[in-house]
């Protein structure tokens, strides 16, 4: 059997070496789920919140394991990983009051009583990428869980040890045998097996735009169900009117928390021309004081890079020349790369127009509202970003005139689990979290009985 050898990024030393589950696994964990659908949908529903909620509280009793796997794992910092795992927690506890509260409509109509059933859809595959495996698996299998489907789940195959430890923690908790697989593997074999399978009802993916793509083709064979979370060049529009302070201090952390492997991360920064070189001295200023080291000190704000390649393309989109400003970074023996300003020679260039995925900012000056929204919708993509001004109404105009699914005013935070998360244009398609998230994973059934 292939395997998979598991990388500490901040080390490089192997940590774990794991079997990959290739297309007859697929397979095999497709029609347990299958199996196990039966019963999942027909538990009371003050069961199946009681089992979500137990597996919250056994996530919780595990929060520090689940941190340090991923600290371990992923080169995240501690500090990160613990918030990564409380929010496994909180997705599990808002959704587990969902079986509960998801109602049906009763519509008036002639001769009887109408009324709709949101159904489960049967077996979900949830595909999750290496940068938050987690938070990221959870917004998939929670609210699936919670409306009654059951779910395999493939993490990365960089990423896979607290995808597993959770499926493990599932069992421990109650849940049935079958309602919460994990399968690790290659996107390439198990991912396509698991986007292939007809049993699979739907898939929900978070990850690159290409690999979304794809699976938008092969889903159209089976007329499958599709959620896409994919990438993002979200902008961060800095209005000349803003607490300048505020929005330099806080600029580094929405593109450099997670060493930049964020599809949120704002990494173009758009700055109102009469107070460019003015935010740039305090931004370069924030951006030296960024602690980058290793993952497990509690003092670190950065860590590595994913792998050696994930650097290697990320450097790929430095041009010395355009440097502005550069952050540090430990040397020695781990995928390092310290937070890097550019200013690049207009928006024609690839780390301006494309997703870097890694610890690098390109900055341009605007000159006025309708200019700072042009530039910032001049992209494939429409996930989140960030507005700082004063201004109550030109932050509502530019909040309604950037095509993205996510904006914040004076703040960098775009995913909250209670409210909807999602993309524009390339950046994706449906949405995760808040109560939106049910709704896709359950079908509108119509029932029509005749009182005459
Ligand atoms: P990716 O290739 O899209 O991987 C995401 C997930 O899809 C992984 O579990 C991957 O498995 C799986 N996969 C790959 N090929 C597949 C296929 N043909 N069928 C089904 N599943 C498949 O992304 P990546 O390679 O991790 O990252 C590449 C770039 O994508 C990044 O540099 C970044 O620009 C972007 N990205 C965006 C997000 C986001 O949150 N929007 C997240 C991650 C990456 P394997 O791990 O085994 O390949
Ligand atoms: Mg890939």
């Amino acid at each position: 059997m292939p395997s998979l050898q598991v990388v500490n990024p901040a080390t490089e030393e192997v940590i774990a070496t794991l079997d990959a589950v290739d297309e007859s696994g697929v397979d095999a964990a497709v029609r347990r789920a299958h199996r196990a659908f039966e019963a999942w949908r027909t538990i009371t529903p003050a069961d199946r919140a009681r089992l979500l909620r137990r597996f919250a509280e056994v996530v919780d009793a595990h929060l520090e394991e689940l941190a340090s796997l991923e600290v371990r794992n992923s080169g995240h910092t501690i500090r990160n990983a613990r918030g990564e795992a409380a929010n496994v927690r909180d997705v599990l506890l808002y959704y587990a009051g969902a079986p509960e509260r998801f109602c049906g409509e009763q519509i008036p109509v002639v001769g009887g009583i109408d009324v709709t059933f949101r159904e489960p859809l049967g077996v979900v595959g949830v595909i999750v990428p290496w940068n938050f495996p987690m938070p990221i698996a959870a917004w998939g299998f929670a609210p699936a869980l919670a409306a009654g489907n059951t779910v395999v789940l493939k993490p990365a195959e960089l990423t896979p040890l607290t995808a597993v430890r959770l499926g493990e923690l599932a069992l421990d908790a109650g849940l049935p045998e079958g309602v919460l697989t994990v399968i690790p593997g290659r996107g390439s074999v198990a991912g396509e097996a698991l986007v292939r399978h007809p049993l699979v009802r739907k898939i929900c993916f978070t990850g690159s735009t290409e690999v979304g793509k794809r699976i938008m083709r092969l889903a159209a064979d089976g007329v499958k169900r599709i959620t896409l979370e994919l990438g993002g060049k979200s902008a961060n529009i800095v209005f000349a009117d803003a607490d300048l302070d505020a929005a330099a201090a806080a600029a580094p952390y929405a593109v450099f928390d997670n060493a930049g492997q964020d599809c949120c991360a704002r990494s173009r920064i758009l700055v109102e021309r009469s107070v460019y070189e003015e935010f740039l001295s305090r931004f370069e200023k924030a951006v030296r004081s960024v602690v980058v080291g290793a993952p497990e000190d509690e003092r670190s704000e950065m860590g590595p890079l994913i792998s050696a390649a994930q650097r290697e393309r990320v450097a790929g989109y430095v041009v010395p020349d355009q440097v502005i400003c550069r952050g540090s970074a430990p040397s020695g023996k781990g995928f390092w790369y310290p937070p890097t300003v550019v200013c690049p020679s207009g928006t024609g260039d690839p780390v301006w127009r494309e997703e870097v995925f890694g610890p690098v900012v390109a900055v341009l000056p605007f000159d006025d509202e309708a200019e700072a929204v042009a530039m910032a919708n001049d992209t494939e993509y429409g996930l989140s970003g960030s507005i700082w001004t004063r201004d109550v109404g030109r932050a509502l105009r530019v909040a309604r005139g950037v095509e993205s699914g996510n904006l914040s005013v004076n703040s960098n935070t775009s995913v909250r689990y209670n409210t909807p998360f999602g993309g524009f244009k390339q950046s994706g398609l449906g949405r995760e979290l808040g109560p939106h998230a049910l709704e896709a994973f359950t079908e509108v059934k119509n029932v029509f009985i005749a009182t005459s």
